[in-house]
Parts: structure tokens; sequence; C-alpha cells
């Protein structure tokens, strides 16, 4: 399951603040795949305020925080919509860790 805060400030509707982790410190942050920029908070609509590569705040990869892990955070306020996993796969699949942590949603994903 993905989860998107919204809209892309750089790439608008065609991309998704997708809430990803960095498995290593646990940290959740906001990536949008389409434009592969990463934000620690999501970024007011349509404002750029600053861009970081998603390197900086994951450097081995990513995985994805159920939706416990985003509540656990305090973060769900910011889930505006959950984009279908097909939409992003393509994206996300080189930056997946695999088998970082048995409870992420990794087997949701057909990886290909
Ligand atoms: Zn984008």
């Amino acid at each position: 399951m993905l989860y998107s805060a919204g809209d892309c400030p750089v790439c608008s509707r065609a991309g998704d603040l997708l809430f990803v982790r960095d498995p290593i410190t646990r940290r959740i942050f906001f990536y949008c795949p389409a434009c592969g920029c990463a934000w620690t908070s999501p970024p007011p609509p349509h404002t750029l305020d600053s861009i970081e590569a998603i390197g900086v705040y994951a450097p081995k990869g990513i995985d994805l925080p159920t939706l416990s892990d985003i509540v656990a955070n305090g973060m769900e306020a910011a889930i505006e919509r959950s984009p279908d996993d097909e939409e992003w796969v393509w994206a996300l699949e080189e930056i997946l860790m695999i088998n970082v942590d048995a409870d992420t949603t990794l087997d949701t994903f057909s990886l290909r």
C-alpha cells in the first residue's frame, strides 16, 4: 500500500508525495518518484522551498512505511490519498531495499 501527501510541488499532478522510509534510521520522509525529489515534511501545495535528492535521506535505499508506522509518527493527518501500487512501482523498484524488515509492505509489490 502506498500513501501520498498529495501533489508534488515540482511536477504537480504528475507526481505524488509518497510516504517512504529510511530502513536504517526508520525516519519517514516524502519522495516524489516522478521527479526524484525528497522532503522531510510535505511542502505546501505549489510551493517550492527546498529540494533534496533521495540519497540525502536514505543513502542505502528506501522501504515503505505501513499505515501504523505513519500513525506512530503522528503523520497520518498528511495522508491525502493512497495511489495504486502499480502507478509507481516502476519508479520505486530501483531504490527499494528488499528484505529489510518483515513488516514492510514490500510483498504487496509485484517486483518485475
Ligand atoms: Zn515531483
